[in-house]
């Protein structure tokens, strides 16, 4: 009996060995994303038209391999990915891959200056334009098809691409960048972007997240960094016009692949910064995409410098669902929103008006009474995790997790797997202005979202013990 259980205990053991001790594996590669010229863009609530390329959009994967268990990250230069995208690049890429659909993350960076592809302003502007011309002139591809394809075919490659690596895994620091956009003001409101230098600012309404999550991957045979996870909660709004650009995170990569090699991919991952942007209200000037680049990078260089080794890799990756139940509207508030939607881009109509409106017509839109909240847990080790989250979530829903989670590093990257609009704090609801306008979900989902990706973070904390 004794000898059994013995037996036992030691045959548990060297399995729980060779899990750890198998190899861990990962690949990155880049595919090109960028649509034709003249394709809608989005990021803002006007029809915007591309002109050209400022540089090329990218959709850049990142698959983890470990014994039998694979994993793979995709971010996508674009505002939003939408349910629909998302899920069928994830199918492709499951079927191509083995990988499973639930470990495979696809998240945008939100760069406004990619297309208008999905949702309730498209779908306007779409009509508008079929109603004009008889056909949509400005979408003589269909993107989301491609791009669903395109996003498979960079995990496929990144599949192929898989390397014996070494992680390193820490934060940086930067409080220069980023600024919450909220404030208290004198009147007793809470706005957000009241404008710089606006007098009646008493001060910001919530925090900044000044940490750089990052993860760097090195070659275990040569030795030399090839790529990293860069995770930083600064909403991507500064570059404008009508030229498709990655925005900040472009100049970031360009910063690191001088630093490093010229191949160096650079994987940004928008940390939860739906109330976060670059205007410091306190000057009257804004820093450039290229200047936050390479200031970020200076920090990035920084903190990869100091980056401590990843021992014993562990790859897990754990996912749940949360039916967030939607906002409830009348058939008048439906109507009323469908007729303002006519005029969407017009300034004259007051702007929280055409937000509301544009909100209830994405609803109408789903034609769901609860969106699915997707939260997915990566554990990397005992030391790194990753966890992804839909939406543009607020930074204290992101910080919140980031201080429950059991492992020393943890990335928090938002807008992955859909795009449900702001994902804003119960106490922002309370206070209201431009997220929670533009917020389809119920007060409260942001709060049971983080609880989720805590309690997946504790069970997969758990399990590597
Ligand atoms: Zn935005």
């Amino acid at each position: 009996m004794k000898l059994r259980i013995i037996l036992a205990i030691s045959c548990c053991l060297t399995l729980i060995q060779s899990a750890a001790a198998a190899e861990f594996s990962a690949g990155v590669a880049v595919v090109d994303v960028t649509p034709p010229v003249p394709y809608r863009m989005s990021g803002y609530f006007s029809e915007r038209l591309s002109t050209g390329i400022l540089d090329p959009l990218y959709a850049k994967a990142i698959v983890f391999k470990q014994g039998s268990t694979s994993a793979a990250l995709v971010f996508v230069d674009i505002s939003g990915v939408s349910l629909d995208v998302a899920t069928k690049a994830r199918r492709q890429a499951a079927e191509l891959t083995g990988i499973p659909y639930e470990h495979i993350a696809v998240a945008a960076t939100h760069s406004h200056t990619g297309p208008l592809y999905f949702g309730a302003l498209r779908a306007h502007f779409h009509r508008q334009t079929v109603k004009k011309h008889g056909r949509d002139i400005h979408e003589e591809v269909d993107y989301p098809a491609q791009l669903a394809a395109n996003i498979a075919k960079s995990i496929q490659q990144a599949q192929k691409n898989l390397q014996p690596v070494k992680l390193a895994a820490g934060y940086a620091h930067d409080d220069r960048l980023s600024f919450n956009r909220r404030f208290h003001m004198k009147n007793g409101t809470v706005r957000f972007n009241p404008g710089q230098q606006n007098p009646n600012i008493i001060r910001a309404a919530g925090p900044i997240d000044p940490e750089v999550g990052l993860i760097e991957l090195t070659a275990a045979g040569s030795g030399k960094p090839f790529a990293a996870i860069v995770s930083f909660a600064l909403h991507l709004d500064t570059v404008g016009g009508t030229k498709y650009s990655g925005d900040y995170p472009k100049h970031l990569q360009d910063s690191l692949r001088s630093h490093f090699r010229d191949d160096y991919v650079s994987l940004f991952g928008s940390g939860t910064c739906g109330d976060i942007n670059h205007v410091d209200v306190t000057t009257r000037g804004r820093r450039s995409a290229q200047e936050i680049g390479s200031m970020l990078s200076e920090s990035v260089i920084k903190g990869l410098k100091q980056l401590k080794p990843v021992g014993a890799p562990s790859l897990a990756v754990k996912s749940a669902i949360l039916p967030a139940p939607v906002q409830q509207f009348t058939s008048e508030q439906i109507a009323a929103a469908a007729q303002t939607m006519e005029s969407v881009a017009d300034r004259k109509v007051p702007f929280l008006k055409r937000v509301e409106a544009y909100k209830i017509s994405a609803l109408q839109l789903r034609g769901v009474d609860t969106i699915p909240l997707e939260v997915q847990a990566f554990r990397l080790s005992p030391q790194v995790a990753i966890v992804t989250l839909p939406g543009e979530v607020f930074v204290d829903l992101g910080i919140a997790i980031k201080q429950a989670s059991p492992f020393p590093t943890t990335l928090v990257i938002e807008l992955a797997n859909d795009a449900p609009g702001y994902i804003p704090t119960k106490k922002a609801f309370v206070e209201g202005s431009y997220e929670t306008v533009n917020s389809r979900v119920q007060p409260g989902n942001g709060e049971k979202m983080a609880e989720t990706a805590i309690r997946l973070l504790r069970e997969l904390g758990d399990s590597a013990n």
